[in-house]
């Protein structure tokens, strides 16, 4: 008896008394969330236009990407969209070499995959994304990165199928 004893292991209470279990069944259900404004702007843009839309804050004139309603540093609210990228400069990333479960599908992560840290031209936030490059000697931070777009496009982050270096 400890403080971190698995009480899996356990079949009686302290004082003797049987743990139960019921059985629950099996639940399964589809669920679908709303986006907001900002997001379902900035996701049907890259679907229908293959363009970054970003906003511009009217008081410190930052540029978020992705966008958000509010600035975080004025706490005003944003209405201005502007367009980004895109292109912009790598600012992070790390290559992944160990698969695991892939929570978007529960089916194992495809490995080697190369998450980055990108700032796109015209923006003041970075977002995350992937990029092509899985060897760490041909990335450097600092380097110029492209969007490449997907060819069938949903609405997604995805629609940006991943970035690569602008040679
Ligand atoms: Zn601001």
């Amino acid at each position: 008896m400890g403080l971190y004893e698995d009480k899996r292991k356990r079949t009686h209470t302290p004082e003797g008394y049987e743990l139960l279990t019921h059985e629950s069944g099996h639940l399964e259900y589809d669920f679908h969330w709303h986006l907001g404004y900002y997001w379902s702007k900035f996701l049907a843009e890259l679907r229908d236009n293959k363009r970054f839309m970003g906003v511009k804050c009217p008081e410190c004139g930052w540029v978020y990407m992705p966008p958000r309603q509010t600035c975080g540093k004025c706490y005003v609210e944003m209405n201005e969209w502007v367009e980004v990228g895109p292109e912009g400069t790598l600012e992070g990333f790390t290559i992944v070499r160990f698969p695991y479960i892939d929570a978007n599908n529960g089916g194992m992560k495809q490995v080697p995959f190369t998450s980055i840290w990108v700032t796109l031209d015209g923006a003041n936030t970075r977002m995350m994304h992937f990029c092509n490059v899985y060897d760490e000697k041909e990335l450097e931070v600092g380097m110029r990165m492209r969007a490449v777009w997907s060819e069938n496009r949903t609405g997604s982050i995805h629609d940006v199928a991943y970035f690569e270096i602008v040679k």
